[in-house]
């Protein structure tokens, strides 16, 4: 099928604005008004595209990050535009210990998965993790992104029991939403992957709370010039 409309879910604002303002999309007042979610929409060369972001909690006014909102938003956006891909972009952790650095974009790899369900009865297990299939990015394989499997959870520290289930699924790449994501993509039979920039090391020592805010700055940055690169693969397709 030919990629005509490219949908992005992105949970925080500061990580979608760079796209927004780079594609000069315009705030789609339509969209969902009952719902935190906003979206931003607008044409590249032959494509459309729409990045949704999950919006404010309106007790706190911060980004509604995690699994909850991604999976609202996500479902509703397709519901609304019924895109031809879907990409996750976003932030998340990483390892030193699998050669990631600060600043590393990643492309989701095979499959994505939850690392803090733990429910060790039947076929429960499995249905927890999900193992929801991504989009196969070796046909982006040329841009030179690294590649990994994301792993989603609804914190950002990672206590004992969550290391020892990330190294037993071997996810690579740790973040809030991917899953989530996945899993409302596949339910809607609509392709995804993921695009993720490195913020913090799992395995640094340094609080993962402190690395995120010190390389947010850089991982969007990066974050957006993978996007655009992506964005323009598909436009020759
Ligand atoms: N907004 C907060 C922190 C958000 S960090 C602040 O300013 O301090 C969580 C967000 O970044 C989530 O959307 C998640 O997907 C991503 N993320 C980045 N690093 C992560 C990690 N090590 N573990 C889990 N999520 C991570």
């Amino acid at each position: 099928m030919k990629i005509k409309r490219v949908l992005f879910i992105v949970a925080m604002q500061v990580e979608a604005q760079p796209l927004i303002d780079h594609f000069s999309l315009t705030e789609d007042s339509t969209f969902a008004p009952h719902l935190p979610a906003c979206a931003w929409i607008g044409e590249y060369k032959n494509l459309s595209l729409m990045v949704v972001v999950n919006g404010k909690d309106e007790e706190t006014g911060m980004d509604l990050i995690g699994t909850q909102a991604a999976t609202l938003s996500t479902h509703v956006a397709i519901e609304t535009y019924h895109p031809h891909l879907l990409i996750n972009a976003g932030t998340a952790g990483g390892f030193g210990a699998n050669g990631s650095e600060i600043g590393d974009i990643y492309l989701s790899h095979k499959e994505v998965v939850f690392h803090d369900r733990r429910v060790p009865v039947d076929k429960w297990e499995r249905q927890c993790i999900g193992y929801y299939p991504v989009w196969d990015v070796t046909r982006l394989a040329h841009l030179g992104f690294k590649t990994g499997v994301v792993t989603t959870g609804n914190s950002l520290d990672m206590p004992p029991v969550d290391e020892q289930r990330i190294k037993a699924i071997g996810g690579e790449v740790k973040d809030m939403e991917a899953a989530a994501v996945a899993w409302v993509a596949k339910i809607h039979q609509v392709p995804m992957f993921c695009v993720k920039a490195i913020t913090d090391l799992m395995d640094s020592g340094i609080p993962t709370s402190q690395e995120f805010q010190t390389n947010l700055n850089l991982a969007t940055q990066n974050l957006r010039e993978a996007c655009f690169k992506i964005v323009e693969e598909f436009t020759k397709r």
